[in-house]
């Protein structure tokens, strides 16, 4: 699944190629088409008409990232409103001439959403599980997820945040590991992420969040926003379903230090795995206390 580093490196390559662009007709692929008829809201999480009416003719003014969420500001007929997608489990973003363009097979048989752009090339939505959503408000405030998410790791008040989250008395009997998977009290981590951050800054991922030092919490944000950096740099992680735009892969996979390993790489002891919060978890139970 997507983290913070790969919606934000798509956002950015987004913006070179799609940003100040006209839109013509959308598409939607038969997927989509079926799961409306049978009242399942397929990706599209309104319906299906008003939306194609929304964008259709629309102008992508900006585009943006808060969390895991990629946002479009779309202009049209002197009004704006935000189109904004999340990609779930194997969402992908193509830019590409043509559905016939994507170079993945499975992606360019999964295509789910085609928008023509103005400069003749389309910006095509794939997604293979169809877990990715998409839909329109008019303000950003208006989309429910955003009105509890956290700051992003780079505002200068995040560190403060994420602490007065943690120490919050309701949240002190929960496993470390799912308050920073929780966007309400850092926006973007996810399992894979998780689990480095947690290995970095010598935190088991079972400690109950009350138990935990305000300097070893300090610790680890620094490690989140040591390891959101550092994938940035490597252009994400490639387990099985993220692509860039152009179909390419990232190569943060080779620097994990514990996700999806058998043997710590400080004291070389076996990794354990747990399920914490519904996901796969690695750890090191001499190296993380
Ligand atoms: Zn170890």
């Amino acid at each position: 699944m997507p983290e913070l580093p790969e919606v934000e490196l798509v956002k950015r390559s987004l913006e070179r190629t799609v940003e100040e662009k006209g839109i013509g007709a959308i598409s939607f692929s038969d997927y989509i088409y079926k799961g409306h008829e049978i009242g399942r809201r397929t990706i599209i999480k309104e319906n299906l008409e008003s939306f194609k009416k929304k964008v259709d003719g629309a102008y992508i003014k900006k585009i943006g990232r808060r969390g895991k969420y990629l946002y479009f500001i779309m202009e049209k007929d002197g009004g704006v409103f935000h189109l904004i997608s999340h990609l779930g489990m194997s969402g992908a973003f193509f830019v590409a001439d043509s559905i016939e363009q994507i170079k993945d097979l499975n992606y360019r048989r999964h295509w789910q959403v085609s928008i023509p752009l103005s400069d003749g090339q389309s910006l095509v939505y794939s997604d293979i599980r169809r877990f990715g959503e998409m839909s329109t408000v008019d303000r950003m405030i208006d989309f429910p997820p955003f009105k509890r998410m956290a700051l992003e790791y780079t505002h200068p008040d995040s560190l403060a945040e994420f602490i007065e989250k943690i120490k919050d008395p309701g949240r002190s009997n929960k496993a470390i590991k799912a308050l920073i998977m929780d966007s309400t009290v850092i926006p973007g981590v996810g399992n894979i992420y998780a689990s480095e951050a947690l290995f970095m800054s010598g935190i088991s991922p079972v400690r109950k969040a009350g138990n935990i030092s305000v300097e070893r919490l300090t610790k680890l944000h620094q490690a989140i926003v040591e390891v959101f950096e550092l994938s940035l740099s490597r252009g994400g992680s490639t387990i099985s379903d993220y692509r860039g735009i152009s179909g390419e892969r990232g190569s943060m996979q080779d620097r994990f230090k514990v996700y999806q390993k058998k043997v710590c790489p400080s004291c070389e002891a076996p990794l354990k795995t747990k399920t914490i919060a519904g996901r796969n978890t690695f750890y090191c139970t001499n190296c993380q206390r």
